[in-house]
């Protein structure tokens, strides 16, 4: 999908793992740090997934490094301030988010973070978008997927752990790849995942 000559959208669709890409987000008119500013909750779904992928060294380094913090509903992203330049002011933005943009690999983030672009990135509301409201349709399928899972992946960690995990240690995992893939089988979407992560050692 294109959107003009100002901007460009355009999907991966894989499943639970579809990315939406805008070209807006690199110079967002909406925070200078655009959604980055206020990085979103990594739910155990979000952890779940990662996990699935290979990516258990990226988060228990990011643990070791205070750049994740554990909490009861998942993981949470350090939101350290920084300033763009000598004369800017300070402002929170999430720890993964360089002048570049997102260190992180697409199957490291939460699941939101691929698949969301707001209604500007999207090349506005339905009613005045050059494409209606075909933009909107991924976004929505892949969130309504996304909340259910979320819940249930929660529930399943909640049902383990009453008072919430202290460490994502080996049962935590097992649990959390199990319950995840689970559902990804269900759904009929294990053929859409992609390759797994693979780290220098
Ligand atoms: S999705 Fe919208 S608010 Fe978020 S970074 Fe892109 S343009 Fe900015
Ligand atoms: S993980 Fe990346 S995309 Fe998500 S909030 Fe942090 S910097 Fe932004």
């Amino acid at each position: 999908m294109s959107r003009d000559s100002q901007g460009r959208f355009w999907l991966t669709v894989l499943g639970a793992h579809t990315r939406l890409h805008s070209s807006l987000c690199a110079a967002c008119p909406h925070h200078v740090a655009g959604c980055c500013s206020h990085p979103p909750p990594y739910d155990w779904a979000d952890v779940a997934r990662v996990l699935s992928l290979g990516g258990r060294p990226h988060l228990t380094a990011s643990l070791a490094e205070g750049k994740l913090a554990l909490v009861p509903t998942g993981l949470r992203f350090a939101t350290p301030k920084r300033k763009d330049s000598p004369r800017a002011p300070r402002s929170a933005r999430c720890v993964f988010l360089e002048a570049s943009g997102c260190t992180l690999d697409a199957r490291e983030k939460p699941a939101v973070c691929n698949y969301y672009a707001c209604e500007s990135a999207l090349g506005g509301a339905p009613e005045r978008n050059p494409h209606g409201g075909a933009p909107f349709v991924a976004y929505a399928a892949v969130r309504e997927l996304w909340t259910r899972w979320t819940a249930e992946v929660a529930e399943a960690v909640r049902t383990a752990y009453p008072e919430g995990p202290e460490a994502l240690d080996d049962a935590l995992v097992t649990l959390l790849v199990t319950t995840y893939e689970r559902l990804e089988r269900e759904a009929g979407l294990s053929h859409l995942r992609p390759p797994p992560l693979r780290y220098e050692r």
